[in-house]
């Protein structure tokens, strides 16, 4: 009998599937028929759930009192306040609660190597010095004594959950389920995941259940790639793994290449992954939307699976800090409706990453009530200060079509127009043809700063992402004097110049004189600073960073310029990185979260960020987070907090409370030392009035640095 790949490759290939044997018809019919007959059995079946507050137990030592105030994300509370959220919302006497039991080694071996299982099991009976050792060695995850029992109950309540559905005893079911599964390898825990819950499901309904169960979907739609359930199912034609992720060049957790477009499952796998990859944050429903109708609902109706598991982790949600996306609740509810309408309705939700406490359940409330059959809310396409349509990213639509060529070999679905993104949807213009405004504003801040203070292009090597900085400006890094041999220099993060054009209001008949020219000026806050450092005999390292929203560009050409230049500089003992505005921000604290090793601290003698409170986003502000592996005795959290000034303008506080629009950042210490300075001034003007006003005692921080 033909497997499903070779099917699947064989309609590609002729067209048609004419050498199908008969019996995969006769088979299909039957399986049909059982799915009609469960359909009639629908209506009286409820929706299950299954949780147990053990899960609960698996949870970090506190190694720090920084710790203890500031818990890690993956918090034992994250099931307990999701459970809680459905039963105050009186939700939980219309459902069935599954039994839920751990899963058993054998089942675990199904998907994981022996040696991970004795590893995970042996923390049973480690002292708690062993237990906080093993955990400052692995890769973003933590271990206590409870670990082992807590991700059985979760891998085994992933298991009842599926087979209640397949079972027919729930109409659906929804597994409030941790530690989380999708980052587990085989032979690897990772990313707070310890057993692969979804594939252990997947791997159980399929070998349990061949006649009823052929062909599963697995949607992940948490902000991470799941590495781990890729991995168990990349050769596997009988799984389709999709998953909805921020990637951003590889740089965003877990990093691997599998997260890439182009990893599209192998061997009789091949054309079964389909990696649907953000390449910026701050993704919103409208883009999870347009991904679902082109995308993947187009190829699910394609595969057409008896079966369906969501990957949920919730951390896409507005208001989660580590995905830093704006997906609503009722986009959680629309996503599911879209997702029930697959399989005959078997499908299962079960829960991943999503960090936010109040996000999390607020989500997995709408999702249950889309489960349980109530009609999905309208999620939302439209900004809430003035009504206006949100249209998805520029960026987003061009990655969305390279998917679509890359898969198109393998859905015929993806095959016709109606399914590539045309340049009307996309909306976009070459900000080259209509802002050359932009090159000029660029090249007169060249000239002007080589002829008053002798900086000049910086002689930097054939690495791709300079390349490709340059696609968007000119000239964009600088350098004054020898940084090479000397040992003290200063690196400047920054946007390009922008421009304060006040209106005209009085002559606002005429269109053409809007604007008042007279008193509009280009605005170049950083200039303040590059006096400051000639007079001081500093050497500077320029970058401008574009205008066009590009994070995962930025922050590759700050990692590149630690990791390939100033690391390598001979002479310099110390450096001040001074970023301002809230891209250059942004991407500084990521950066320090990704390479913060001690070798960067011992050479950076202080961090300094301008950011003025008009930025809408000033709610979002990265923290530090350490994202690399080091045995070091000093919290990066610490350092950078007694090494960081961040200049914050605000109006003042009452104005701020009264508007209500710019809510204050929570400030607390993993933001870095935040001084709120009152700043009337708006946008440029209000960066540039800052800088003005705080920049002698950023000077003295910037010295202080230097002789530590
Ligand atoms: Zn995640």
């Amino acid at each position: 009998m033909n497997s499903v790949g070779e099917k699947h490759k064989q309609d590609f290939d002729s067209g048609t599937n004419n050498g199908t044997h008969i019996n995969n018809i006769n088979n299909e019919i039957t399986v049909k028929k059982q799915k009609i007959e469960q359909t009639s059995l629908i209506n009286n079946l409820k929706t299950g759930y299954c949780y147990d507050i053990k899960m609960r137990y698996h949870s970090k030592i506190y190694q720090s009192y920084y710790e203890y105030i500031d818990p890690h994300p993956e918090d034992p509370r994250r099931i307990s306040r999701i459970y809680n959220k459905i039963k105050e919302n009186n939700l939980l006497n219309d459902m069935s609660e599954i039994d839920i039991r751990p899963a058993t080694n054998e089942e675990i071996l199904k998907i994981h190597t022996n040696d991970l299982l004795t590893k995970i099991m042996s923390l049973e009976h480690k002292t708690p010095k062993e237990l906080k050792e093993l955990t400052n060695q692995s890769d973003s995850i933590y271990f206590n004594l409870e670990s082992f029992k807590s991700a059985k109950l979760a891998a085994g309540g992933a298991i009842e959950a599926c087979k209640s559905v397949v079972d027919g005893k729930t109409a659906n079911s929804f597994a409030i389920i941790r530690p989380p599964g999708h980052h587990a390898e085989p032979d690897k825990p990772s990313g707070f995941c310890l057993f692969s819950n979804a594939a252990i499901a997947a791997r159980h309904i399929l070998d349990n259940y061949p006649n009823k169960v052929k062909k599963i979907v697995i949607l992940d739609w948490d902000i991470h790639h799941g590495n781990g359930t890729h991995l168990a199912f990349e050769d596997n034609p009988n799984v389709l793994y999709i998953s909805l992720h921020r990637f951003e060049l590889n740089k965003f957790y877990p990093g691997t290449k599998l997260g890439d477009i182009d990893q599209v499952g192998k061997d009789a796998g091949e054309g079964f992954c389909c990696n649907i990859t953000w390449p910026v944050g701050g993704i919103n429903d409208v883009e999870y939307m347009y991904a679902f109708r082109k995308i993947v609902m187009p190829i699910c109706e394609e595969f057409d699976p008896d079966f369906v598991i969501i990957s949920s982790g919730f951390d896409a949600a507005d208001g989660d800090v580590i995905g830093q996306c704006h997906v609503s609740p009722q986009c959680y509810g629309q996503m599911t409706h879209m997702m029930k309408s697959l399989a005959n309705g078997n499908l299962t939700v079960l829960l991943e990453g999503g960090y936010n406490l109040n996000s999390i359940s607020n989500s997995a409330l709408e999702v249950a009530k889309v489960l349980m059959g109530e009609p999905p809310n309208p999620f939302i396409n439209k900004k809430l200060s003035n009504g206006e349509i949100i249209l998805p990213k520029a960026e987003v639509l061009r990655n969305l079509q390279k998917i679509i060529e890359l898969q198109k070999k393998y859905w015929k679905c993806l095959r016709n127009d109606s399914h590539s993104i045309g340049t009307e949807d996309i909306g976009f213009i070459d900000i080259n043809l209509v802002n050359p405004l932009v090159n000029i504003l660029q090249e007169q801040r060249f000239n002007s700063l080589h002829k008053q203070y002798g900086m000049d292009e910086f002689p930097y090597i054939d690495i791709a992402v300079y390349k490709e900085l340059k696609e968007y400006i000119n000239k964009p890094l600088l350098v004054s004097g020898n940084v090479v041999d000397s040992e003290k220099c200063i690196i400047l993060v920054h946007e390009e110049p922008k421009i304060y054009l006040p209106m005209d209001s009085t002559n606002a008949e005429n269109s053409i004189d809007l604007i008042n020219l007279k008193n509009s000026q280009v605005i170049d806050p950083s200039l303040k600073l590059i006096i400051w450092a000639q007079k001081h005999y500093y050497p500077i390292i320029d970058v401008t960073l574009p205008l066009v929203e590009n994070g995962p560009l930025a922050l590759a050409v700050m990692t590149s310029l630690w990791e390939d230049y100033l690391s390598s500089f001979p002479n310099v003992s110390k450096f001040s990185w001074i970023s301002i505005g809230y891209n250059a921000y942004q991407q500084t604290a990521q950066m320090v979260s990704n390479i913060g090793t001690p070798e960067f601290r011992s050479k950076c003698g202080s961090l300094i960020s301008f950011i003025n409170h008009d930025s809408m986003t000033v709610n979002n502000l990265k923290s530090i987070h350490q994202n690399f592996s080091s045995n070091a005795t000093v919290n990066l959290v610490d350092w950078h907090y007694s090494n960081s000034l961040l200049l914050l303008g605000i109006i003042n506080n009452e104005t701020i409370a009264d508007s209500g629009t710019v809510a204050q950042p929570r400030l607390r210490k993993k933001y870095g030392r935040i001084i709120k300075c009152d700043c009337s001034g708006f946008g440029i003007a209000g960066l540039w009035e800052l800088m003005e006003e705080r920049w002698d005692e950023c000077a003295d921080f910037v010295l202080d640095g230097f002789d530590d």
